[in-house]
């Protein structure tokens, strides 16, 4: 018997292309606030660049915790049974100079999720830094803008990439809105040593879709 149907069970994403957005986060606000690292991505916020209220940082652990369990359910994903969520975690550290938010196990995030994330990320780094919501400020709507138009942007090229079709086996929830999948896009993703082929489940309505 075929085990394709396995191949695909547990989808997952490459670094470079969560690398590629983090860099896009930092780049937006001219400082390398969050580091990635496989599988975890942290997000410092160092005390002395704050000018907003000490309550950002904690709006934002809620606000990730928050998402991270809408997300795993919208898109089904495919989270460790008995390690009791212990895949996908939002933590957080604090200590004299600084407090830190790490997000383990990104990788299993849809990439359009992810970039959504991120641009939350962003934005609370936005008002910690400046103390001026995006929305109350022209110049923090520039910062945030940086990384929504980047985050456009990557989204516009990825969807273009040539893919392939394959039929679902199992219960998939569409990458792009959680709705049932019907199909896999299959894309590659080339790095130096290696393509990596990559597998997007999607719903009759987004069947174009890679991100
Ligand atoms: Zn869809």
């Amino acid at each position: 018997m075929s085990n394709l149907a396995s191949d695909y069970t547990r989808i997952t994403y490459p670094n470079g292309l969560y690398d590629y957005l983090v860099r896009k986060a930092n780049a937006a606000v001219s400082e390398i606030f969050i580091d990635i690292s496989f599988p975890i991505i942290q997000i410092n916020f160092l005390n002395a660049r704050r000018k907003g209220s000490p309550k950002t940082v904690d709006w934002l652990f809620e606000e990730l915790s928050t998402r991270i369990v809408r997300v795993t359910r919208k898109y089904r994903i495919d989270i460790g049974q008995l390690a009791h969520r212990r895949d996908i975690m939002v933590e957080f550290a604090m200590d004299k100079t600084s407090q830190k938010i790490n997000l383990t196990g990104y990788h299993l995030l849809p990439l359009k999720s992810f970039g959504n994330m991120l641009s939350i990320v962003v934005w609370s780094y936005i008002v910690f830094i400046t103390g001026k919501k995006p929305s109350d400020d022209e110049e923090s709507q520039r910062l945030h803008k940086k990384f929504l138009d980047s985050f456009e942007d990557y989204k516009d090229y990825w969807n273009h990439m040539p893919r392939k079709k394959k039929p679902i086996y199992d219960e998939k929830a569409c990458y792009i809105c959680g709705e049932p999948a019907f199909a896999l896009n299959i894309w590659t993703y080339k790095t130096k040593d290696k393509d990596l082929e990559i597998a997007t489940p999607v719903c009759k309505k987004h069947k174009d879709r890679l991100i």
